[in-house]
């Protein structure tokens, strides 16, 4: 072998440098990160809307976005930087009324129990926060397209601290941490194999031919995870698959006022933020009949946004930001989550072969929960604790573990 480092991290999406960062803090192992791609954010965490919100069925799925969002939520302290240039965008997290009066209050109250401060907001209350909002509760028609006379919502829900972050340049920010700390990100280079013997991981080696010895490796490949797991000859129990989503684009003319926090509409089954300094809106989707692409291949996929899908969740957006008119060109792109079609989440951590760990699986969980996948990771490898931690149990995410059991199986999981 030519090259060798202590640990190699096959990826630099945001499982990645979060755990190549988390391993950096506790460790003094020669860390490498390997990522084919030229840049950063060419797999998901590029199309990522990075909604950071604390609403799982699971408590421990709670602990782990309230841990992973901390990190985001003190940027500058978890990158170690003065002036990052990703910051965390609190503008709340609204899950509006559902037609259901009673789960506000309890989830403000289970939400607490965590630490995790949200309030019940009724309709006037909706309004004077978020004066664009239409707290309406009847579903929009998406037969026939015909608009209605608006209604009441009730009860909503508002997640205070929650809000979203650029993703690309969160990745631009953890590769500035890890070269100050002298952790090396080398970009064009493909891991196209893996050596083992006697069952435990000898090194990596690259398309070009180069080869790298190594004792550790984490596969943060995102959608290619089952590449890696192919090279290492391990059969991976869980179905991890790449799965197309699309997200919309619009401008937002001046008539919508006022602040648009991070929003979920169980109705209509859409959720939206603003972007680009709140020049713009995003809208995607929440429902499970929209992660059903499944992709065979993540390098080929349609990158486009079907007029279909886009029509039917800007006539849910209308509805709910009525002052909002589609005036220019409507946009969109496609990204890919890697759903666990078990349980809909990641599986983290060491397996059968010695050495070889993984951080896959994510959904359309892994933007928020990577710093704490990162703390998973890097506790188990360094064998010690470190700042940022999450204190969940590494059996809960465990390669080995029995699947969870989940309400729903769609990205609200
Ligand atoms: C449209 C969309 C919206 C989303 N919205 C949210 C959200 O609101 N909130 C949230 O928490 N999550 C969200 N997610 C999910 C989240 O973005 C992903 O779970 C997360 O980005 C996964 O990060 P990753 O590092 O595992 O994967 P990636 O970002 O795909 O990184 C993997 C990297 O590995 C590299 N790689 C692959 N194979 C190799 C190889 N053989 N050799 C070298 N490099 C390799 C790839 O080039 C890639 O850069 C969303 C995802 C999408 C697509």
């Amino acid at each position: 072998m030519g090259d060798s480092a202590d640990i190699v991290i096959v990826g630099a999406g945001i499982i990645g440098l979060c755990t190549a960062l988390q391993l950096a803090r506790r460790t003094d192992a020669k860390i490498l990160v390997l990522e084919k791609g030229v840049g950063p954010g060419e797999g998901s965490t590029g199309a990522s809307s990075a909604v950071c919100r604390f609403k799982y069925t699971r408590p421990e799925t709670v602990d782990l976005a309230r841990d992973g969002i901390a990190a985001y939520q003190n940027w500058s302290d978890f990158v170690g930087l003065k002036a990052p240039l990703a910051q965390f965008h609190r503008h709340g997290v609204l899950w509006f009324a559902d037609g259901r009066a009673d789960w506000p209050a309890q989830e403000v109250a289970r939400l607490a129990s965590h630490s995790i401060r949200a309030a019940v907001l009724d309709d006037a209350q909706l309004k004077e926060r978020f004066p664009a909002l239409n707290p309406c509760a009847i579903p929009p028609d998406f037969e026939g397209g015909e608009s209605h006379m608006c209604g009441p919502g009730g009860l909503h829900l508002l997640e205070l601290d929650g809000g979203y972050m650029d993703p690309v340049d969160a990745l631009q920010d953890l590769l500035a941490s890890l070269r100050e700390i002298g952790v090396e990100v080398r970009f064009r280079a493909h891991v196209t194999g893996i050596e083992t013997h006697g069952g435990a991981v000898l090194g990596v080696t690259l398309a070009k031919g180069e080869r790298i010895a190594c004792g550790q490796i984490v596969n943060a490949a995102g959608p290619w995870c089952n590449d890696i797991f192919s090279y290492v000859g391990l059969d991976c129990p869980w179905p991890l698959k790449p799965t197309r989503i699309q997200i919309v684009h619009v401008d937002r003319p001046a008539e919508v006022v006022g602040d648009i926090p991070v929003a979920v509409d169980p109705l209509s089954g859409i959720y939206f933020r603003s972007q680009s300094r709140g020049q713009e809106i995003i809208v995607g989707s929440i429902l499970e009949e929209d992660e059903r692409e499944a992709i065979e291949r993540p390098d080929d996929y349609a990158r486009f946004v079907e007029d279909d899908f886009a029509q039917t969740k800007l006539h849910a957006l209308q509805h709910k930001i009525p002052a909002l008119s589609i005036r220019g060109k409507v946009r969109g792109y496609s990204g890919l989550y890697t759903i666990n079609a078990t349980d809909v989440h990641p599986v983290v951590g060491k397996t059968a072969v010695r050495g070889f760990y993984v951080a896959n699986g994510c959904s359309g969980h892994g933007f928020k929960l990577a710093p704490a996948i990162g703390s998973l990771i890097a506790q188990e490898i360094a064998g010690k604790g470190g700042a940022f931690d999450t204190d969940v149990s590494p059996a809960f995410l465990a390669f080995d573990r029995p699947p969870i059991a989940v309400a729903s199986k769609s990205v609200l999981a």
